[in-house]
């Protein structure tokens, strides 16, 4: 089992990543500011860290730097949406990847596991359908391909495709797609992206857009992909 440390001083979002991550098997750590995660993330035992940049008493990148002087634990930056410069910085500091605020939680875990992977840690992963009707997803590489050949999905589209796929039959309404891939909680958008980024990705997947044979519509209720999917 990976044990994830969280370093975030917002406590909403700490408690949302602990409750998601500890249903997918991982145990986790919270650190609600920067010296007490400097601390805990320089204890043995932590696979993975998420780290908040703005924290209080010790910065997010002040504290990477610190951990880099004896650690290569993965680090995950939680950056906001302005701080475009900063992802940048993250990385030249040594960050091994960062995502940005608003993220939704299955894109959080494709990056955790995807980072876990690259490492080498065995990751628990729930026994999950990944291949229907000549479309095969690589949650290692976060990768879809068509056929053999690679497809170019956007992380949002990644996202959007893995949970239908992951919950074949299962119909989705656009609230629940919405809520699920495009934020935490609570967001109040047009529903109307979700249709926009389904017909995006019915152009990348299937053989033809307009009589879709993979992410299906349930009139009136939602999104789904086919049952029929086979596991690999
Ligand atoms: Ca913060």
């Amino acid at each position: 089992m990976s044990h994830i440390l969280i370093i975030e001083d917002e406590r909403t979002i700490a408690d949302i990543i602990v409750f998601n991550l500890e249903k997918e098997g991982f145990s986790t750590t919270v650190a609600a500011d920067g010296e007490e995660g400097l601390r805990l993330s320089l204890r043995d035992g932590i696979d993975l860290i998420l780290l908040d940049v703005m924290l209080p008493l010790m910065d997010g990148w002040t504290l990477l730097c610190e951990l880099r002087k004896t650690r290569s634990t993965p680090v995950i930056m939680l950056t906001a949406r302005e701080e475009e410069l900063d992802k940048i910085h993250g990385l030249e500091l040594g960050a091994d990847d960062y995502i940005t605020k608003p993220f939704s939680m299955n894109e959080l875990k494709a990056r955790i596991r995807a980072n876990l992977r690259r490492v080498g840690y065995a990751v628990q992963d729930r026994p999950r359908r990944s291949a229907v009707k000549g479309l095969t997803v690589n949650p290692g590489l976060m990768q879809v391909q068509r056929e053999g050949e690679v497809v170019d999905l956007s992380a949002r589209e990644y996202a959007l495709l893995t949970l239908l796929m992951e919950n074949p039959g299962r119909v989705f309404s656009r609230e629940e797609l919405l809520s699920q891939v495009w934020e935490f909680d609570g967001f109040l958008g047009d529903l109307r992206v979700v249709d926009v980024m389904v017909r995006r990705l019915r152009e990348k997947i299937e053989r033809d857009p307009s009589a879709p044979e993979i992410l299906l519509t349930r009139r009136g209720a939602g999104y789904f992909i086919d049952g029929g999917a086979q596991s690999t």
